[in-house]
Protein backbone atom coordinates (compact mmCIF):
# COMPACT_ATOMS: atom_id res chain seq x y z
CA UNK A 1 0.00 0.00 0.00
CA UNK A 2 1.38 3.82 -0.50
CA UNK A 3 0.08 7.03 -0.82
CA UNK A 4 -0.11 10.02 -3.42
CA UNK A 5 -1.03 13.40 -3.90
CA UNK A 6 -1.17 14.26 -0.19
CA UNK A 7 -3.17 10.53 0.51
CA UNK A 8 -6.03 11.79 -1.70
CA UNK A 9 -4.50 8.87 -3.98
CA UNK A 10 -4.06 5.25 -2.70
CA UNK A 11 -2.48 2.16 -4.21
CA UNK A 12 -3.61 -1.32 -2.82
CA UNK A 13 -3.57 -4.83 -3.48
CA UNK A 14 -7.05 -6.15 -2.92
CA UNK A 15 -10.35 -7.43 -4.82
CA UNK A 16 -12.11 -4.48 -5.88
CA UNK A 17 -15.58 -5.94 -4.94
CA UNK A 18 -14.69 -5.52 -1.65
CA UNK A 19 -14.24 -2.10 -1.39
CA UNK A 20 -16.03 0.48 1.03
CA UNK A 21 -16.02 3.77 -1.33
CA UNK A 22 -19.11 5.27 -2.65
CA UNK A 23 -18.43 4.06 -6.83
CA UNK A 24 -16.10 1.67 -7.90
CA UNK A 25 -15.06 1.80 -11.40
CA UNK A 26 -15.85 -1.64 -13.63
CA UNK A 27 -13.86 -2.23 -16.50
CA UNK A 28 -16.77 -3.24 -18.54
CA UNK A 29 -17.08 -4.16 -22.28
CA UNK A 30 -19.31 -1.72 -25.07
CA UNK A 31 -22.27 -4.31 -24.24
CA UNK A 32 -22.95 -3.61 -21.09
CA UNK A 33 -23.60 -7.45 -20.59
CA UNK A 34 -21.23 -8.45 -18.01
CA UNK A 35 -17.96 -10.62 -18.85
CA UNK A 36 -15.08 -12.38 -17.17
CA UNK A 37 -12.20 -10.69 -15.44
CA UNK A 38 -13.08 -8.04 -13.01
CA UNK A 39 -16.41 -7.40 -14.95
CA UNK A 40 -18.08 -10.76 -14.19
CA UNK A 41 -16.36 -10.28 -10.46
CA UNK A 42 -18.44 -7.21 -10.17
CA UNK A 43 -21.76 -8.92 -11.24
CA UNK A 44 -21.33 -12.11 -9.45
CA UNK A 45 -20.86 -9.92 -6.11
CA UNK A 46 -23.67 -7.20 -6.77
CA UNK A 47 -26.12 -9.75 -7.55
CA UNK A 48 -28.71 -9.81 -11.00
CA UNK A 49 -29.72 -5.89 -9.96
CA UNK A 50 -26.49 -4.26 -11.58
CA UNK A 51 -26.89 -6.49 -14.71
CA UNK A 52 -30.59 -5.54 -15.00
CA UNK A 53 -29.79 -1.81 -14.59
CA UNK A 54 -27.17 -2.40 -17.65
CA UNK A 55 -30.09 -3.59 -20.02
CA UNK A 56 -31.98 -1.01 -19.10
CA UNK A 57 -29.13 1.61 -19.93
CA UNK A 58 -28.30 -0.13 -23.82
CA UNK A 59 -31.91 -0.43 -24.38
CA UNK A 60 -32.70 2.99 -23.56
CA UNK A 61 -29.54 5.29 -24.16
CA UNK A 62 -26.92 2.55 -25.81
CA UNK A 63 -28.50 0.39 -28.38
CA UNK A 64 -25.06 0.20 -30.46
CA UNK A 65 -23.39 -0.17 -26.92
CA UNK A 66 -21.11 2.05 -24.73
CA UNK A 67 -18.43 3.88 -26.92
CA UNK A 68 -14.91 3.27 -25.67
CA UNK A 69 -13.68 5.71 -23.26
CA UNK A 70 -17.35 6.49 -21.64
CA UNK A 71 -18.62 6.02 -18.54
CA UNK A 72 -21.66 5.16 -17.07
CA UNK A 73 -23.11 4.37 -13.57
CA UNK A 74 -25.61 2.26 -12.02
CA UNK A 75 -26.42 1.32 -8.13
CA UNK A 76 -23.68 -1.33 -6.61
CA UNK A 77 -26.46 -3.95 -5.66
CA UNK A 78 -25.34 -6.10 -2.69
CA UNK A 79 -21.58 -4.58 -2.72
CA UNK A 80 -21.07 -2.45 -0.22
CA UNK A 81 -20.20 1.04 -2.94
CA UNK A 82 -23.31 3.16 -3.58
CA UNK A 83 -22.07 2.83 -7.44
CA UNK A 84 -20.63 0.55 -9.79
CA UNK A 85 -19.54 2.87 -12.71
CA UNK A 86 -19.17 1.19 -16.17
CA UNK A 87 -16.15 2.26 -18.58
CA UNK A 88 -15.52 0.59 -21.72
CA UNK A 89 -11.14 0.34 -21.56
CA UNK A 90 -9.55 0.69 -25.29
CA UNK A 91 -8.31 -2.91 -26.73
CA UNK A 92 -4.73 -3.05 -27.13
CA UNK A 93 -4.03 -3.22 -31.13
CA UNK A 94 0.08 -1.90 -30.89
CA UNK A 95 -0.61 1.84 -29.85
CA UNK A 96 -1.47 3.63 -33.08
CA UNK A 97 -5.17 3.55 -32.63
CA UNK A 98 -5.59 5.82 -30.07
CA UNK A 99 -5.36 3.74 -27.23
CA UNK A 100 -3.41 5.94 -24.53
CA UNK A 101 -6.12 8.81 -25.13
CA UNK A 102 -8.92 6.17 -24.76
CA UNK A 103 -7.46 4.76 -21.48
CA UNK A 104 -7.01 8.51 -20.24
CA UNK A 105 -10.64 8.88 -21.15
CA UNK A 106 -11.47 6.11 -19.02
CA UNK A 107 -10.07 7.55 -16.29
CA UNK A 108 -11.04 11.16 -16.47
CA UNK A 109 -15.29 10.36 -17.34
CA UNK A 110 -15.31 8.03 -14.40
CA UNK A 111 -14.26 10.69 -12.12
CA UNK A 112 -16.98 13.28 -13.61
CA UNK A 113 -19.95 10.66 -13.26
CA UNK A 114 -18.49 10.20 -9.83
CA UNK A 115 -18.57 13.87 -9.24
CA UNK A 116 -21.73 14.12 -10.81
CA UNK A 117 -23.31 11.25 -8.54
CA UNK A 118 -21.69 13.24 -5.44
CA UNK A 119 -19.27 10.88 -4.94
CA UNK A 120 -16.21 11.58 -2.00
CA UNK A 121 -14.74 7.91 -2.85
CA UNK A 122 -13.90 6.10 -5.56
CA UNK A 123 -12.12 3.12 -6.91
CA UNK A 124 -10.17 1.80 -9.92
CA UNK A 125 -9.34 -1.42 -11.05
CA UNK A 126 -6.59 -1.13 -13.66
CA UNK A 127 -8.59 -0.77 -16.54
CA UNK A 128 -7.57 -2.95 -19.98
CA UNK A 129 -4.71 -4.60 -18.74
CA UNK A 130 -6.45 -7.85 -18.36
CA UNK A 131 -8.06 -9.67 -21.39
CA UNK A 132 -7.48 -5.86 -23.47
CA UNK A 133 -3.56 -6.44 -23.36
CA UNK A 134 -2.64 -2.86 -22.60
CA UNK A 135 0.87 -2.54 -21.55
CA UNK A 136 1.06 -2.34 -17.53
CA UNK A 137 4.02 -0.25 -17.85
CA UNK A 138 2.18 2.18 -19.86
CA UNK A 139 -1.53 1.95 -18.34
CA UNK A 140 -0.09 3.27 -15.37
CA UNK A 141 1.47 6.39 -16.65
CA UNK A 142 -1.77 7.26 -18.42
CA UNK A 143 -3.87 6.37 -15.40
CA UNK A 144 -2.19 8.25 -13.23
CA UNK A 145 -1.74 11.52 -15.50
CA UNK A 146 -5.50 11.36 -15.95
CA UNK A 147 -6.58 11.05 -12.03
CA UNK A 148 -3.28 13.95 -11.50
CA UNK A 149 -4.99 16.32 -13.75
CA UNK A 150 -8.28 15.46 -12.67
CA UNK A 151 -7.26 16.24 -9.00
CA UNK A 152 -5.29 19.50 -9.60
CA UNK A 153 -8.96 20.86 -11.24
CA UNK A 154 -11.36 19.69 -8.96
CA UNK A 155 -10.97 19.22 -5.08
CA UNK A 156 -14.54 17.58 -4.29
CA UNK A 157 -13.19 13.96 -4.64
CA UNK A 158 -11.31 13.39 -1.31
CA UNK A 159 -10.02 9.51 -2.44
CA UNK A 160 -8.87 7.43 -4.90
CA UNK A 161 -8.63 4.27 -4.73
CA UNK A 162 -6.22 1.88 -7.36
CA UNK A 163 -6.90 -1.70 -6.17
CA UNK A 164 -4.20 -3.96 -7.93
CA UNK A 165 -5.37 -7.84 -8.02
CA UNK A 166 -1.49 -9.03 -7.50
CA UNK A 167 1.55 -7.25 -5.84
CA UNK A 168 3.45 -7.79 -8.93
CA UNK A 169 0.70 -5.28 -10.90
CA UNK A 170 1.03 -2.94 -7.80
CA UNK A 171 4.87 -2.57 -7.81
CA UNK A 172 4.57 -1.86 -11.55
CA UNK A 173 2.19 0.61 -11.28
CA UNK A 174 4.28 1.95 -8.07
CA UNK A 175 7.15 2.38 -10.26
CA UNK A 176 5.75 3.82 -13.27
CA UNK A 177 3.49 5.91 -11.95
CA UNK A 178 3.68 9.60 -12.75
CA UNK A 179 1.99 11.46 -9.49
CA UNK A 180 4.94 13.03 -8.62
CA UNK A 181 6.37 13.79 -11.92
P1 LIG B 1 -10.00 -5.57 -19.45
O1 LIG B 1 -10.92 -6.35 -20.35
O2 LIG B 1 -10.34 -4.10 -19.38
O3 LIG B 1 -8.56 -5.83 -19.74
P2 LIG B 1 -9.96 -7.39 -17.15
O4 LIG B 1 -11.06 -7.60 -16.18
O5 LIG B 1 -9.60 -8.52 -18.04
O6 LIG B 1 -10.36 -6.08 -17.97
O7 LIG B 1 -8.67 -6.96 -16.38
C1 LIG B 1 -8.45 -5.70 -15.78
C2 LIG B 1 -7.61 -5.87 -14.53
O8 LIG B 1 -8.47 -6.20 -13.44
C3 LIG B 1 -6.56 -6.97 -14.60
O9 LIG B 1 -5.32 -6.41 -14.18
C4 LIG B 1 -7.06 -8.01 -13.60
O10 LIG B 1 -5.99 -8.66 -12.95
C5 LIG B 1 -7.84 -7.16 -12.62
N1 LIG B 1 -8.88 -7.81 -11.82
C6 LIG B 1 -9.61 -8.92 -12.10
N2 LIG B 1 -10.50 -9.16 -11.11
C7 LIG B 1 -10.32 -8.18 -10.17
C8 LIG B 1 -10.91 -7.88 -8.91
N3 LIG B 1 -11.88 -8.63 -8.39
N4 LIG B 1 -10.47 -6.78 -8.22
C9 LIG B 1 -9.49 -6.01 -8.73
N5 LIG B 1 -8.90 -6.24 -9.92
C10 LIG B 1 -9.29 -7.32 -10.62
Amino acid sequence: MKEFMNGRVTVKIGDITKENVDAIVNAANSGLMGGGGVDGAIHRAGGPKILEECKRLRQEQYPEGLNTGRAVSTTAGKLPAKYVIHTVGPVWQGGKFNEEKLLANCYRNSLHVANEKGCISIAFPAISTGVFRFPKELAASVASKSVKEFLKRYDSIKSIIFVFFSSADENIFISKNEFDK
